[in-house]
């Protein structure tokens, strides 16, 4: 019996030990080499702009966002505004008016009869900018107004074909979402000066319009797909600190389980499916693909193992009393996702991550992972 027991506990500090020693290794390098702001050789330029705004059923909020979209700092004349439209409600008409009696920005709309999906509308609006920088906005965001500059600043690098930027934000006021932003920020900046990064957001991703090239039309991770087929065609794809935005996102552990479990199941997905770049394309693939691949698909199995391998340990050696390690995580998945934790706030916004990449799993598993979604309502209402 103690054998079986010494035999758990030092299985589960070994596993423990295995999961967080790529992150060990990621911290180390971020401490030690400390990499800051763009890797990109930035300098001014102001290329012509097409901003790509997807909408389904934004009506609500939709003329705001192109309120904000005309007040960036940047030559209007030199900007073209391509709206693709799926709504069945009046997000159409609004963008219409919005644009009458506008000499600039220019307006392009189409307008799709059937909602698809994102990445199939996504895909046509790429096809129909014409300008030479692409900017993809989320229609539930709002933007610096220096935003353009300092990527088209990215672009100007020969060697960087596109640049993502940072949540600087998270409107709504989520400290789940808050604290994983700033770690993800580290990440994203230590991937970048390696080489490039992986993920692109939603509320800003800006592209070489050369470099564009259809995603699958199932995509749920549509920018970050694109940057990866980027990097693939020889660009690199980088995160800039400098480029600011903000989005809104819930606290509360069910509600953020259905767009995050959902972004999770896009981004697997879209590593399984690329899984023959691992090992090559420079450091891309020999680094930041493989960590990825780890956080992604490795650590949240083997951290469900430990979590179900303390349990039993705990059961064995000091019966009921043994569901300390369940109450334990349940107690700390309370407190977290109720912004109580203070200072560990950060290392609960990594285990609600871990938490989506695991439940995504398994529901691509069982045939989940379609391209059409809800959109949220409740995450619009600050954007009213
Ligand atoms: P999330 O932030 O990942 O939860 O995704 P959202 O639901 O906020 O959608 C991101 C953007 O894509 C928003 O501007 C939506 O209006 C838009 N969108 C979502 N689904 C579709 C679609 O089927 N067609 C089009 N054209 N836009 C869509
Ligand atoms: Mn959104």
């Amino acid at each position: 019996m103690r054998r079986l027991v010494r035999g758990l506990a030092g299985s589960v500090a070994a596993l423990v030990s295995l999961t967080g020693l790529p992150y060990a290794v990621y911290l180390l390098l971020a401490k030690v080499w400390n990499p800051q702001g763009s890797p990109a050789q930035k300098r001014p330029a102001e290329p012509t702009v097409s901003i790509v705004l997807p909408t389904y059923n934004e009506e609500r909020i939709v003329e705001n966002k192109l309120r904000d979209i005309v007040s960036l700092d940047y030559p209007m004349n030199k900007v073209e505004v391509v709206v693709v439209d799926s709504s069945d409600d009046d997000t159409r008409e609004i963008v219409r008016s919005f644009f009458v009696d506008r000499q600039a920005p220019e307006l392009t709309l189409l307008e799709e009869d059937e909602r698809r999906g994102l990445a199939p509308a996504l895909n046509d609006a790429y096809a129909a900018a014409s300008n030479e920088m692409v900017v993809k906005t989320d229609c539930d965001s709002r933007v610096a107004v220096d935003a353009l500059r300092e990527a088209a600043a990215n672009l100007a690098d020969p060697d960087v074909g596109a640049v993502t930027g940072r949540n600087v934000d998270v409107l709504g006021g989520s400290d789940v979402e808050e604290g994983y932003r700033d770690v993800q920020a580290t990440i994203q900046t230590l991937e970048s000066h390696l080489d490039s990064t992986l993920i692109f957001h939603g509320p800003f991703s800006a592209f070489e319009n050369e470099e564009t090239v259809p995603i699958d039309p199932d995509s749920i991770a549509d920018d970050t797909e694109l940057a990866l087929k980027i990097r693939k065609n020889g660009k690199r794809v980088v995160f800039d600190p400098d480029i600011r935005y903000k989005e809104a996102s819930h606290s509360q552990f069910g509600k953020r389980r259905t767009q995050k479990d959902r972004r999770a199941m896009g981004l697997i997905r879209l590593l399984l499916r690329n899984r023959d770049m691992l090992g090559r394309y420079g450091l891309y693939g020999g680094v930041v693909l493989p960590f990825n691949w780890w956080f992604m698909l490795v650590s949240p199995w083997l951290l469900a193992a430990s979590l179900g391998l303390a349990t039993v340990g705990g059961l064995l050696v000091a019966g009921p009393f043994g569901l300390v390690v369940p109450t334990g995580a349940g107690l700390f998945t309370f407190l977290g996702s109720r912004d109580r934790l203070g200072s560990l706030q950060s290392v609960y916004a990594v285990f609600d991550t871990q938490v989506s990449l695991l439940f995504a799993a398994v529901k691509l598993w069982r045939g989940e992972g379609s391209a059409v979604w809800d959109v949220d309502e409740e995450l619009r209402d600050v954007y009213e």
